[in-house]
């Protein structure tokens, strides 16, 4: 199956002949993602200065007594991956957590100097950084930029700061604007701010100032989520134990629809169900994905293939390819999330490996569907998928593209298949359509036709000494 023509992602020939270097090179890189040599690299750093009450990821607070050993043991993830990934290009990096900026400068070095010489980083690679305005100073980032991260993103969540006491952040509005003054002093000039809405009793109107607020900084990109109560969080505890009320849907998708007014009318152009990137100077006016949407999550929304680094870590890589038109099989798999257990596992030359599993071709079909329709216009185009599964979607999914477009949610062009906005707003139902009902088993690690496996399930390599 051939990569798709640059046609079939821009629509519009004369908008490609219009467009800028940087333009090209974005397109250049949607149309490399299933093609097989290009992959994302995420890194994954588990501390914090202080857990988030509604946080459930795998990240940790007062460990700085386990930071050098982490990082080594990064480092050493990352070198038992240098001979399986020899052919492969690095497109996109990301370094989060966690607050990566917690650790040290000589640290965030190390991983770096590792990174550098265990993979082939593409020379227009997207490198990104997570980071805490109440973790950053001027120097941190300076350090940050001279080690190639060219694109930033903060955890602001809102301006308001009775909502940051609430959310349990450990910066105040001062350092968000600290935060980003700095940056630019560096000179980063691709910037993302995080929010969070929909929070307990959330004023419209203060979210609005928050939106206001976010707008006035002309970053060149917003996500936005709203609030999930996360099993086992200090959040779900109080919610259970009526301290604090449940966050209300209605609430949400009043807030989110006000998101979407007023980041519209601002320049922004929502490219994906939470996020937004403001138009270049020179870019049309509704590009199907703006040149500032995130790289690193494009891969994870076109069902592209990226290595987790670190304790949690989640990765996705395929077999090599066969022959053309022939699909590619997925492997999928988590590393152990405990930091002890996995630098010690990692020191020991062991796997850390905490599941895997290889999902049947009609799994992997529906997990296209689902991710890559949370892009708003760019959607699931036919020759993307038919480049990842050798199959034509509309051909397979032609009842539930039949029933959703008949109620509205769903669109289907000669291009593509995309949500409407009634879709979006029901994104969830949308998604869950293309899902099998029933899966195949799935299989044992390290199978017979295991595609690129991760080296640590089979006997780990030697480790250098
Ligand atoms: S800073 Fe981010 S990763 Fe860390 S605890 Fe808070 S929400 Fe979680």
């Amino acid at each position: 199956m051939t990569i798709p023509a640059a046609t079939h992602l821009t629509g519009a020939p004369a908008f490609k002949a219009a467009q800028t270097q940087a333009a090209r090179a974005h397109l250049a890189f949607v149309e490399s993602v299933g093609e097989g040599s290009s992959i994302g690299l995420y890194l994954h750093i588990p501390f914090c200065e202080k857990k988030c009450p509604y946080c459930d990821f795998n990240t940790y607070a007062g460990m700085g007594a386990h930071f050098d050993a982490t990082v080594d043991a990064l480092c050493a993830e990352l070198a038992r991956w240098a001979a399986p990934l020899r052919d492969r290009t690095v497109a996109t990096l990301f370094v989060g957590g966690g607050t990566p900026t917690v650790l040290s400068s000589a640290q965030l070095e190390r991983l770096f100097a590792a990174i550098h010489s265990h993979v082939q980083l593409a020379p227009d690679a997207e490198i990104s950084c997570e980071a805490n305005p109440g973790t950053v100073d001027r120097a941190k980032f300076h350090t940050l930029r001279a080690l190639g991260v060219n694109r930033l993103s903060l955890g602001v969540q809102s301006f308001d700061a009775q909502e940051l006491a609430f959310l349990g952040r450990i910066h105040d509005v001062a350092d968000v604007y600290s935060a980003v003054e700095s940056a630019r002093a560096a000179g980063f000039d691709n910037l993302n701010l995080d929010f969070i809405f929909g929070l307990p009793g959330q004023e419209p109107a203060t979210f609005a100032r928050t939106l206001d607020a976010a707008l006035a900084l002309q970053t060149e990109h917003l996500s936005l989520y709203s609030l999930i109560v996360e099993e086992e969080t200090p959040l779900s505890h109080w919610v259970q134990s009526g301290r604090v009320q449940a966050p209300d849907d209605d609430l949400a998708a009043d807030l989110y629809e006000l998101s979407m007014e007023r980041l519209g009318a601002a320049g922004y152009a929502q490219y994906e169900v939470s996020n937004w990137a403001r138009r270049q100077a020179g870019e049309p006016p509704s590009p199907l994905l703006p040149q500032r949407a995130s790289r690193h999550n494009l891969l994870y929304w076109l069902n592209g293939e990226y290595l987790g680094v670190g304790p949690g870590a989640h990765s996705h890589l395929r077999s090599a390819p066969t022959e053309p038109g022939t699909a590619r099989r997925s492997r999928r798999w988590g590393n152990r999330k405990p930091v002890p257990g996995y630098v010690k596992r990692i020191a020991a030359g062991a796997s850390v490996e905490a599941f895997a599993e290889e999902p049947d071709a009609r799994t992997a079909m529906g997990e296209t569907m689902m991710v890559g329709l949370r892009l708003l216009h760019h959607g699931v185009p036919h020759a993307h998928f038919a480049t990842l599964h050798g199959s034509d979607l509309r051909a397979l999914f032609a009842a539930e593209i039949a029933e959703l477009g008949a109620q509205g949610l769903l669109l289907c062009s000669e291009e593509r298949l995309q949500l409407t906005r009634r879709g979006l707003l029901l994104g969830n139902q949308v998604f869950a359509r293309f899902l099998p009902e029933t899966s195949e088993p799935v299989a044992p690690v390290g199978g017979d036709a295991a595609p690129l496996a991760n080296p640590q399930a089979a006997p780990p390599p030697p480790l250098p000494s």
